[in-house]
């Protein structure tokens, strides 16, 4: 199959051909001399490395129904906060149900990995493995150890499944906490990650220290906040469609142009789908709204290339021969690819590069 029309990825974007041959890039050039060969077949898109949803809460699929008004401290803050008491009432196979259904929804959707806040201790971090076992996404799983102060063998065990521990806020944890977590994950080559700054402004003297690997949010944060965070050199992940459902919004623009490295998460699965196509056009979108527009490269590679980057895979954000992570061919006109890519992507306008057997749809 020979996809004409251009690449956007780490190297950003350019007219381009990309010729695939049973689901792998054999060959790659500039458009006009790829030589037409024989009968295959030919089509027009754009082709991106795979999307990686950047932050989720998939246990929080078991929500099926609108979550009651309120504040988001009432909804999602531990450990009494709404979904605390729903995920507390609903069997493991039924949670396993459900994550594995929004697993495969994201895979339907292209997204190659996800970075998940798994709470629930051990055991959540347990559900998630069995629940995306066998499917082709890579799952990487932020556990929460629940005793507090911690209980450095409960740590340990969570560590050894996990890969990483993500914390609710620096306002919800005590300083010892952050610490004796961050030093765990470090001597376990593992990372550290909280959300900061979502309903109300903390400081970033306490959510940087210990300094976490990833910081989700930051809706609530100043300019000098994030230049504190830029200088500390610590990638935000943001969730626009989440913010914006308790009226909010991460400054996007501040963070572009203060050049911060940003990545894009859907957030709760029980306010939105785990849709990073829908994630991004909400994201561009939103920023216009504010009058606070964005390019729409920066955007795009929030999604595409970013996260590939803090996973240390740099080459899986390349449209290339060898490429580590299957691309995704987009049937958009070739033209202005990030603009494309980020306001007019749907599931219905992508082919798979590969045969469609191999994407085990969600529930078996
Ligand atoms: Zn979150």
């Amino acid at each position: 199959m020979l996809v004409e029309g251009a690449i956007f990825d780490i190297d950003g974007a350019r007219r381009a051909y990309v010729r695939f041959r049973r689901g792998r890039i054999v060959e790659t050039g500039a458009i006009g001399t790829d030589g037409g060969r024989g009968r295959e077949r030919k089509l027009r898109g754009i082709v991106v490395p795979s999307p990686v949803n950047a932050h989720t809460h998939l246990g929080d699929a078991v929500s099926v129904s609108e979550p009651p008004p309120g504040p988001v401290a009432a909804l999602v803050r531990p450990p009494r906060g709404y979904k605390f008491a729903l995920l507390a009432r609903t069997s493991r196979a039924e949670k396993r149900r459900a994550m594995r259904a929004a697993l495969g929804r994201m895979l339907r959707d292209g997204v190659a990995a996800t970075f998940d806040f798994r709470e629930e201790g051990r055991s959540g971090v347990e559900l998630l493995r069995e629940a995306a076992r066998g499917l082709p996404l890579r799952t990487f799983i932020f556990g929460r150890p629940l005793a507090r102060p911690v209980d450095p063998v409960e740590l340990a065990t969570l560590l050894d499944l996990a890969d990483g521990v993500g914390l609710s806020s620096a306002r919800d944890e005590t300083t010892e906490t952050r610490r004796s977590v961050a030093r765990a994950c470090r001597a376990r080559g593992k990372r550290f990650a909280l959300h900061a700054s979502e309903a109300v402004r903390e400081a970033p003297t306490d959510y940087l220290d210990p300094r976490p690997d990833l910081i989700v949010h930051l809706a609530r944060a100043s300019r000098a906040d994030l230049e504190a965070v830029r200088e500390a050199g610590v990638p935000v992940v943001v969730c626009p469609r989440s913010n914006a459902l308790f009226g909010r919004q991460p400054d996007l623009r501040s963070m572009e142009r203060l050049g911060l490295t940003v990545l894009l998460g859907t957030d709760n699965a029980m306010f939105h789908a785990p849709s990073i196509w829908r994630e991004l056009e909400f994201a561009y979108v939103g920023t216009r709204l504010r009058h606070r527009p964005v390019s729409a490269e920066f955007l795009a590679r929030a999604a595409l290339v970013a996260p590939w980057r803090w996973l240390g895979l740099p080459d899986a954000a390349r449209v290339a021969v060898g490429t580590t992570v299957r691309p995704l061919v987009l049937r958009l006109p070739p033209a202005d690819p990030a603009y494309q890519i980020v306001t007019r992507t749907t599931e219905h306008l992508m082919v798979r590069s590969r045969p469609r057997e191999t994407v085990p749809v969600g529930e078996r």
